[in-house]
């Protein structure tokens, strides 16, 4: 991708009215466009990190057996009156609207009814079980505040997966399996080490649930973390009988700030009940379908990862979800353009992602944006490099700078 083609453009400032250091940031570097309180649209760059995320997560599911599909946004009432869920007073983030005809139809911000609903004309005996399906989608929450960018939106995407399974055992050892899968996510978006499985409210089926949660002072969740185990526990089930259950000494545990970066949760048979969706076991008895649900939010984590990793002059994105890798400048006559044109199409060549500031801009503009635009690694070409036959090198997150030949950077690029 070449700068000169890209519409979007770094600014000086963020919308007067963005409070969240990761939506000024975002917006700043032309990754996001606010168009209203917690409802952003993803730009070209943007685009491209919101599905970088998304295809981690997504290989990380196909791994434990999830096959993806696409449920839709638009909800029918009485799917969700099965379930109680359609009162505004149990599920307080509806946004509903009406077709032409009148009927009240509602925008999903989740998928636990309709699928479980949709199952029912697919599970009929044990041989349909197990069932992993699961999703990308824009969820949509009317939520109460929305001011901390894109990681609470009223739009946002999130990646949910719903587990199907015979009985509590076999739901149990899925349970463990995508356990391990989410820890495999975060480490891959370089969060791993502040990313604290935790024990949270469970449901009539398990007494906890599981959130995954990314220390953070911007976090609106406090949690008490035990280092030496690598869990936590939210302060809305911390206490003595948790401590006891887990075995922990309230002197072991740290209180922090953190942001819920996915969630594990036992549903049981509360959709399945409602819904009646049962299957025949192998001695011919009939038996509900034991549920589980498992969600993360991509959006909340660019967000979250452009908050923790950023700096003075801008983002840091760690390389796996970085939109380009290489952020190469143009500077000086003839002789320098020939030679990033090439070098542009070499490195392109080579699969390594690329984008090229061609601009007729100062120079200084062209590194103040690709500081703002955290591309892991800046490659300058100019008159008089090219003259000693070498191209300056510096790494965006702690400034290291080079100066290599053409075998040696192809050598650190590859
Ligand atoms: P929270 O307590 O933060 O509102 P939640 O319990 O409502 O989260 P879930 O309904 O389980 O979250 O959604 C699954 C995941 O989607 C969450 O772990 C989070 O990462 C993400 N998520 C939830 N709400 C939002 C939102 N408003 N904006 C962005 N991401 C969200
Ligand atoms: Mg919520």
């Amino acid at each position: 991708m070449r700068v000169s083609n890209l519409f979007t453009k770094t600014s000086k400032n963020a919308p007067a009215d963005e409070v969240a250091k990761n939506a000024q940031l975002l917006s700043r570097a032309g990754f996001i466009h606010k168009e209203m309180a917690g409802v952003y649209t993803y730009l070209p760059l943007g685009k491209i990190v919101i599905d970088k995320i998304i295809q981690i997560v997504r290989e990380e599911m196909n791994a434990v057996g999830g096959l993806e599909m696409s449920l839709t946004a638009l909800q029918a009432k009485d799917t969700w009156e099965a379930s109680g869920r359609w009162d505004d007073k149990v599920m307080d983030v509806w946004f509903k609207t009406k077709l032409a005809s009148g009927s009240e139809v509602g925008l999903a911000p989740t998928h636990e009814e309709p699928l479980t609903k949709l199952m029912k004309d697919f599970i009929h005996s044990y041989k349909d079980l197990p069932a992993y399906p699961y999703q990308f989608q824009i969820k949509f929450r009317n939520e109460l505040r929305s001011k901390s960018g894109l990681m609470r939106g009223r739009e946002f995407w999130m990646k949910d997966l719903y587990s199907f399974s015979r009985d509590r055992n076999e739901h149990d050892a899925f349970y463990e399996k995508i356990s391990k899968a989410y820890e495999k996510v975060y480490s891959r978006f370089g969060i791993g080490d502040i990313t604290y499985k935790t024990f949270a409210s469970g449901g009539s089926f398990s007494k906890y649930s599981h959130e995954f949660q990314t220390l953070s002072d911007v976090g609106e969740d406090t949690i008490y973390v035990h280092e030496g185990r690598r869990i936590a526990i939210n302060e809305e089930v911390y206490n003595d009988e948790v401590l006891a259950d887990l075995d922990i000494k309230k002197e072991e545990l740290v209180e922090k700030k953190a942001v819920e970066v996915g969630n594990i949760f036992t549903l049981g048979t509360k959709f399945s009940d409602a819904f009646d969706l049962k299957y025949t076991d192998e001695d011919g008895a009939s038996k509900p379908v034991f549920m589980g649900s498992y969600g993360i939010g991509p959006s909340r984590i660019m967000g979250l990862i452009a908050e923790l990793f950023s700096d003075e002059k801008g983002l840091v994105w760690p390389e796996n979800i970085a939109p380009y890798k290489v952020y190469l400048v143009q500077i000086g006559g003839e002789l320098s353009i020939e030679c990033a044109d090439e070098l542009y199409e070499e490195l392109k060549k080579r699969n390594i992602e690329v984008l090229y500031d061609d601009r007729d801009v100062r120079p200084g503009q062209k590194f103040a944006d690709s500081e703002l635009m955290g591309i892991p690694y800046r490659v300058t070409v100019s008159d008089r490099m090219l003259a000693d036959k070498v191209y300056e090198f510096v790494v965006r997150s702690d400034g290291q700078k080079n100066l290599l030949t053409h075998e040696q950077l192809l050598d650190k690029l590859s």
